[in-house]
């Protein structure tokens, strides 16, 4: 319990917050994220969710983080899980739907529903969970899909029925919120709605012990235009919003009076139509400022220079593949010959590290094995030449529910193996990591079972 406590408190005093602790309501609550403090604060929902309930909702809301430890006390005030009234768990990925059963059971927390009575009252959302919320159907009282902040402050209105059967039906009946699903009712996705009033999520505590390390970040856009074909989050979110530059600029200042460090989060960070006078306010103002994946074709010269001038010495682009036909056929529009160009322009600069994410098992991955081959041969000679390096992330395929490629089959543990190995022979000389194959099982699983979790795990 003392190393325990002691591990909390050295996270809580390198952590910088941004936000004042909710003290309206009277009920506790722990809000969870399934997988560690890292990854849980590194994930700007999670953040953006905490806010919302202390800050506007007047919730005094503690995080917890499943890190398989056997003392499951809650930072800030160590207090043992099941203290709680109310717990929240956010589910990004499909990865920890396991982790679920076992932190509650872990802490003495009942987490089958019909038989916890709502002590405490459980309520869940989260990207992965909006995809398929099947496996947990029998551990939520409430679920949430889609955006979270006005669904919660609508479930909060009342709190004093929060455990009203009849107010759980009522609420039921909102969009995107459901409590009471029907026995073989097809719930998720389909649920899924937008906040009415857009809110612009942003960092709400600032560590340096996360992925991005002392870095304020703030989502400039969400919804996707490339739409391809095995993404979930452009099914979640099928508009594409660019948040007002406006807006956004008063936010990184505040967000620059604690850091220098700023992330711009969207799936398309290129297509917002203030994107260069950001970067540039970034440069001017002797701000890092980096970004998620870009889209290759959209970087041009004034975007590397602006990158540059930012202070970053990595760019991430998502090719998906080095076959132009199975890159086309899942919806990327970026053109082999592009690809050099673009590579050699980024290179040249002094952003001297390329991250490339590829997934292996997409339809017409075969097709043009010399092409192929001429693609990853141009790319090496660039990189050489420019004294750059060249990274790629590989993954399989996999076919979530409600995407287009959901009917394509799922090749199995030894198939990705090997197409892992093949891939490795292939291309020789590449700096390539593997995500790992269970990892890959998980995901396929959880986004697509009708089972329930509790007979499984
Ligand atoms: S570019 Fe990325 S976010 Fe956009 S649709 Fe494709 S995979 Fe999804």
């Amino acid at each position: 319990m003392w190393k325990r406590r002691r591990e909390l408190e050295a996270r809580t005093a390198v952590e910088k917050r941004l936000f004042e602790r909710g003290r309206r309501l009277r009920e506790n609550a722990a809000l969870i994220f399934p997988n560690t403090y890292f990854a849980g604060m590194s994930y700007l929902g999670f953040q953006q969710i905490l806010k919302t309930l202390n800050e506007d909702i007047g919730l005094d809301t503690r995080r917890y983080f499943f890190e398989h430890e056997s003392d499951p006390i809650a930072m800030e005030d160590f207090k043992h899980l099941s203290d709680f009234s109310i717990l929240l768990i956010s589910v990004p990925y499909e990865n920890d739907f396991g982790n679920i059963p076992a932190l509650l059971r872990n802490a003495g927390i009942e987490p089958d529903k019909r038989k916890r009575k709502k002590e405490p009252l459980i309520i869940i959302g989260g990207p992965a969970l909006t995809i398929n919320p099947h496996p947990l159907r029998n551990v939520a009282d409430i679920f949430i899909f889609g955006d979270g902040e006005e669904k919660l402050e609508r479930i909060f209105s009342e709190p004093e029925r929060i455990r009203d059967d009849a107010y759980l039906e009522a609420l039921s009946g909102i969009k995107g919120i459901k409590t009471v699903p029907g026995p073989n009712e097809n719930i998720g996705l389909l649920e899924t709605c937008y906040n009415e009033r857009d809110r612009i999520p942003r960092s709400g505590i600032i560590s340096e012990r996360t992925f991005f390390g002392n870095m304020f970040l703030i989502e400039i856009g969400k919804g996707c235009s490339q739409r391809c074909k095995f993404c979930t989050a452009s099914r979640i979110y099928p508009q594409v919003i660019h948040r007002d530059s406006d807006e956004l600029n008063a936010i990184i200042e505040t967000g620059a009076e604690q850091t220098k460090r700023i992330g711009l989060i969207s799936p398309c960070v290129l297509d917002h139509p203030g994107i260069i006078d950001i970067l540039r306010y970034g440069a001017e103002h002797g701000l890092e400022m980096s970004t998620s994946s870009l889209f290759l074709e959209k970087i041009e010269s004034e975007i590397v220079d602006l990158l540059e001038r930012n202070g970053n010495k990595s760019i991430t682009v998502a090719v998906e593949s080095l076959s132009e036909k199975a890159r086309f056929f899942c919806g990327k529009t970026v053109p082999d010959r592009v690809i050099l160009e673009r590579a050699d322009m980024i290179l040249r600069s002094s952003v001297k590290i390329l991250k490339v994410y590829l997934i292996l098992g997409l339809p017409h991955e075969e097709d043009g094995p010399e092409e192929q081959k001429r693609l990853w041969d141009g790319l090496a000679d660039i990189s050489y030449s420019r004294g750059g390096e060249i990274h790629f992330s590989v993954n399989a395929l996999v076919p979530k529910r409600y995407t287009p490629f959901a009917g394509l089959g799922f090749p199995g543990k030894e198939k990705i193996r090997r197409s892992y190995a093949d891939f490795k022979k292939r291309f020789k000389g590449m700096k390539v990591k593997f995500e790992p194959v269970n990892d890959m099982l998980d995901q396929y699983y959880y986004s697509r079972t009708m089972e329930d979790i509790l007979e499984k795990v």
